[in-house]
């Protein structure tokens, strides 16, 4: 790198606790400050005028153009999220740039979100607190006006069993469910023996009526036998894998689904086909969804998930399963996506690691430093 500072631009304000963390190294951080996404031709310009490094959200398209305007000045792009779907991959490894996500620190705030979300649509607790704010609660009564489903004892599938879906199973066992697991690429035997052994100690323990199992399962079975289908998948999209996940929910999922069920989606939107989504709950194939994420984002005012006849049964949250203060801004990069994100522009700017992005942590690409890569 030359003598001069180095030059940051960052695409959102990831707070002052972590920038603060390259400003005292006599970084030059500029961040956009709108609450909006900068548009593409600023991210572009910004690069073109030289700067060093890039910190990016989800919502940055960071394609070919972008790293063509970096050449040989863009040294890193950092983005604060764990998903990296946004980020030509191929482009990246073309031009040698390593870009770097937030695996690990935001895997518990998501799972537990995606729990309370499975809680609030089953237990109906949006309809419920409406019914007492608009004081239209008129008597206590054993049905009316409304009921919600018992989650305990029930059958949860987990759609992808990285790390946010191992999260997610863990908490789900203290509720003493069955889990199906389903995931083509990864199978973590240990981690079924382990969460059985959990399952068995419960029900010796008393803790648990039944004794409770889980196993790995195919996508057809999962989605035949659950309650509840949870889905922690990356965005891959046909052609990228084996096993793309771009609406993997789709019209004939939500068909294989009991018309009790629920679907919980906090992976990404364009995972799941939200027009058939529409269809199979209007048409009560499924009981309900609760969905952090879209197709869209943010939600189109004309989006059909809108209907109002579907919102007692559809919970819509803005993309903020990730979202508490310790995972979002904490500047420990072993507890905050901000702290992970500034330590991996340090990593690569300061070539810590031997300045080798093989052995950096939170680089993604590494293939494409590697030998013959
Ligand atoms: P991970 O890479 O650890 O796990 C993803 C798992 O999905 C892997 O085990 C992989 O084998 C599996 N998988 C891949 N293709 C599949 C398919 N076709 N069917 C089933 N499983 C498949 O990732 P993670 O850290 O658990 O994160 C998962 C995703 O969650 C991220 O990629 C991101 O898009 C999303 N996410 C969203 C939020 C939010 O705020 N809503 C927060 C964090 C992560």
């Amino acid at each position: 790198m030359s003598n001069s500072r180095p030059r940051v631009f960052v695409t959102a304000d990831i707070g002052n606790a972590a920038l603060d963390r390259l400003r005292e190294r006599g970084y030059e951080v500029e961040v956009y400050a709108d609450t909006e996404a900068p548009p593409k031709s600023l991210i572009v310009e910004e690069v073109r005028s030289g700067i060093n490094a890039l910190i990016t959200t989800l919502r940055d398209p960071i394609d070919e153009e972008v790293f063509a305007a970096g050449s040989g000045t863009l040294r890193v792009v950092a983005q604060i999220a764990v998903g990296v779907d946004n980020i030509d991959r191929a482009a990246a490894n073309r031009y040698r740039v390593p870009f770097t996500n937030t695996a690990d620190v935001l895997t518990e705030a998501t799972a537990e979100f995606a729990l309370f979300i499975l809680g609030a649509v089953s237990r109906k607790l949006y309809p419920s607190e409406n019914l007492v704010r608009e004081n239209r609660w008129e008597s206590w009564h054993p049905y009316h006006p409304i009921l919600g489903d018992e989650v305990t004892g029930k059958t949860v599938a987990v759609i992808g069993t990285g790390r946010i879906g191992k999260a997610f199973a863990k908490k789900c066992i203290g509720l003493d469910v069955d889990l199906l697991l389903y995931d083509p690429i990864l199978r973590d035997d240990k981690f079924v023996e382990s969460a059985d052994r959990e399952m068995r100690l419960r029900y010796e323990a008393g803790f648990s009526h039944a004794l409770h199992r889980v196993s790995y399962a195919t996508l057809e079975r999962a989605l035949n036998a659950a309650d509840y289908v949870s889905v922690h998948v990356p965005l891959i999209m046909p052609g990228e894998s084996e096993a793309p996940t771009y609406h993997l929910l789709n019209a004939a999922a939500f068909e294989s689904m009991k018309p009790g069920a629920y679907l919980i989606n906090t992976s990404r939107g364009p995972v799941v086909d939200e027009r058939a989504l529409h269809e199979a709950l209007i048409n009560n194939k499924i009981a309900g969804a609760a969905l952090d994420v879209y197709e869209q984002e943010p939600l189109p005012a004309d989006s059909p998930l809108r209907d109002a006849r579907l919102v007692d049964r559809l919970r819509l949250f803005h993309h903020v399963a990730s979202g508490t203060h310790e995972t979002r801004l904490s500047a420990d990069p072993a507890v905050g996506m901000a702290g992970r994100t500034v330590q991996a522009v340090i990593d690569v700017l300061e070539g810590n690691y031997g300045g080798d992005p093989t052995r950096m942590p939170y680089v993604v690409n590494k293939e494409a430093f590697e030998e013959g890569g």
